[in-house]
């Protein structure tokens, strides 16, 4: 008699999982069931806390790391990582070990970011879920994400074969996207178009295929205005803002990004305590200073190259995005300065507005300012033994005076459209 396989069963799925009686990652706000099916995902409350501390325990069947990841590359990791990689990973229809690990990798990390009190607080880490759902659907945005998710991983582990994934997956990908872009098109390959196109310019080796992904972003959201187009991508992108207007309001003066390099080098004294923040800040300082020195000429491509190093946002904080989920005050500034510094940028560079989503990472700004006035509460009158502590939440919360006047002028200006 054949053996039967057996697996353990969980009970603490979401709603939907538990009717249909599937197997369910338990990730939240959404579990991947939910997202590739396009419904809303929930969970009963009382049952949360239960769940987070069996979701670690759970196994079921041999986790497909194994064969991705070597015990070399585990070895390698930071051990607060190691838990991350270790999640039973579900086999995904259609998709290959490889593949549904890296999907489920990248899922896991836009949950965590995407967390329901941290909600978008980063522009890209919101519109991943969706990136997802399409790729259940088309296999270039597949590879697209396949090829970030080592990416990441490349990064974290500095595991070589993770970033022969990484290359190889991009190339599958920019394949894909070409000889999609030689057919005639309806409103799903312009949504798996503008996904793809915007994966592949946080993965582009150089300004030159940068730009040339980013103004793939520019034509799909071009296209999608001209034929009407409406899509849960779409609207993640949020209001559009003429290029004209941009160009008739944009004064091309410099005065903006002083203020924008005085603002990081505050921010500098007060991340000190975390590198990766501080070479975050710094990078973000060189790119204002280089811009502040040679403006970038008028012509579109020219504009696009300009934002060539912000793509950068994924290695910038790979570990200290994790400190996300857990409100941590310098990697919320960290966030406010990325949004300010393209925000400010964007003041300037007319065409750049729409593809970079510049009015919703003004929002974002607006997003971690609330989250901060929870996390560092107003100081109480009479507090004299937790002086320093008071200090220290004050200095914080000056800190987030200048990503706030750039994101409300920035909204100022546009109030009308
Ligand atoms: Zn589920
Ligand atoms: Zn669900």
């Amino acid at each position: 008699m054949k053996p039967r396989r057996t697996h353990i069963k969980s009970r603490a799925g979401c709603h939907t999982c538990r009717q249909r009686r599937i197997r369910c990652d338990e990730c939240r706000p959404q579990c991947l069931n939910c997202i590739r099916r396009g419904v809303p995902c929930d969970y009963d409350e009382a049952e949360s806390s239960a769940t987070a501390a069996s979701r670690s325990a759970q196994v079921d069947g041999p986790p497909a790391q194994a064969q991705v990841l070597s015990a070399d590359d585990v070895e390698l990791l930071p051990s607060h990582l190691i838990p991350l990689l270790q999640r039973p990973v579900s086999e995904l229809p259609g998709f290959t070990d490889e593949e549904s690990f890296l999907v489920h990798h990248i899922h896991d990390m836009s949950q965590r970011l995407e967390h329901s009190d941290t909600k978008n607080v980063g522009f890209c880490t919101s519109v991943l879920p969706e990136f997802i759902r399409i790729a259940f659907l088309v296999h270039f945005v597949r590879d697209c994400i396949c090829g970030i998710s080592s990416f990441h991983l490349a990064l974290l582990t500095k595991s070589s074969s993770m970033t022969y994934l990484s290359y190889k997956y991009r190339a599958k990908a920019l394949q894909g996207l070409r000889e999609t872009l030689a057919l005639t098109s309806g409103p799903g390959d312009v949504d798996a178009t503008l996904a793809a196109s915007f994966m592949l310019s946080w993965q582009a080796p150089d300004s030159f295929e940068f730009c040339q992904t980013m103004k793939g972003v520019d034509l799909a959201l071009k296209e999608m205005a001209e034929r009407n187009y409406t899509s849960r991508l779409r609207d993640l992108w949020g209001v559009l803002i003429p290029e004209s207007l941009v160009a008739a309001s944009s004064s091309h003066s410099i005065v903006p990004l002083d203020a924008a390099s005085v603002a990081l080098q505050e921010l500098r004294k007060h991340v000190e305590h975390n590198p990766e923040l501080v070479r975050g800040v710094k990078e973000l300082y060189n790119f204002v200073q280089n811009i502040r020195i040679a403006p970038p000429g008028r012509m579109p491509a020219e504009q696009i190259q300009a934002l060539y190093p912000v793509r950068l946002w994924l290695p910038w904080i790979p570990k200290s995005s994790y400190l996300i989920d857990r409100k941590d005050p310098s990697v919320l500034l960290f966030c406010a300065h990325f949004h300010m510094v393209i925000v400010a940028i964007g003041g300037l560079l007319p065409v750049t507005v729409g593809a970079f989503a510049i009015p919703r990472r003004a929002e974002c700004i607006m997003v971690i300012n609330t989250i901060l006035k929870q996390v560092l509460p107003e100081p109480a009158p009479s507090a004299g033994h937790s002086h320093t502590n008071n200090k220290r939440q004050e200095s914080f919360r000056e800190l987030m005076q200048a990503p706030l006047m750039f994101a409300k002028d920035f909204q100022a200006r546009y109030s009308s459209t």
